[in-house]
């Protein structure tokens, strides 16, 4: 689920650099999340938040019992993940209405966890597969980092990881925005071809990018 958008701007922002992070599936978004976590940023992740959100007991479980009704909440209490799905991928007024419900809660969540990060770490990821998608909602990004790679490498690495069919994974690509729409709207683009030892560098120039327009932006440099 998506959260934040670089499309609003907030006039009580905390100092530190907020980066976006997204791509299209499987473009390797964890991946470089990963490798600036290992430098020292902090990351946040909309749908690690959107999950905890409608565990049993999540903060976003009545409301979607109220909205949607009790058969889409399981007999542990948790969201029925599956049912769910099912219904907002036929269905765009309930994927709008469950989007209503999770993505403020996602964004006051994330904003929480960006202020406690602000001083542990030079800069802040915000971790949002659907960023350019959602862009209209309420937060703004300083910097937009696209995670870039073919659409070939796209399938070729969702079939191989979760075994997926292929056609599967090209009608979830042609969901989402495309290539060029991302690209268009990137601050920063990382290209993940080839093997993942080849990003590391380019992950690592781009951090200490970021570090230094952290810097700047709080008067040390
Ligand atoms: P999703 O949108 O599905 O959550 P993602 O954008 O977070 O995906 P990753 O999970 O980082 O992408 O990568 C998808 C898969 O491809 C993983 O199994 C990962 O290990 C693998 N992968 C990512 N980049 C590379 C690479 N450069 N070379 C080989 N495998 C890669």
């Amino acid at each position: 689920m998506a959260t934040t958008s670089r499309a609003a701007s907030s006039t009580s922002k905390p100092p530190g650099l907020e980066v976006g992070l997204t791509g299209g599936i499987g473009s390797g978004k964890t991946a470089v999340a990963n490798m600036f976590a290992a430098l020292g940023a902090a990351i946040i992740d909309s749908d690690a938040i959107a999950h905890a959100l409608t565990v049993a007991h999540g903060a976003a479980i009545d409301a979607i019992g109220r909205e949607f009704g009790d058969e889409y909440i399981g007999a542990d209490g948790a969201l029925d993940r599956r049912k769910m799905r099912d219904r907002v991928f036929r269905d765009q007024s309930a994927k709008a209405r469950l989007e209503a419900i999770l993505h403020p809660r996602i964004r006051e969540q994330a904003s929480e966890q960006a202020k406690a990060a602000i001083g542990c770490a030079p800069f802040v990821v915000f971790v949002v597969p659907l960023l350019i998608e959602t862009r209209t909602a309420g937060h703004r990004m300083e910097r937009l980092l696209v995670v870039d790679c073919s659409p070939t490498t796209q399938v070729a690495r969702v079939c191989a990881r979760s075994g997926l069919d292929a056609e599967l994974v090209r009608s979830i690509i042609a969901q989402q925005a495309s290539r060029s729409e991302r690209l268009d709207a990137a601050d920063d683009v990382l290209v993940n071809e080839g093997p993942l030892e080849m990003l590391r560098p380019r992950v690592q120039r781009l951090h200490s990018r970021y570090c230094e327009i952290a810097r700047e932006r709080a008067g040390c440099v």
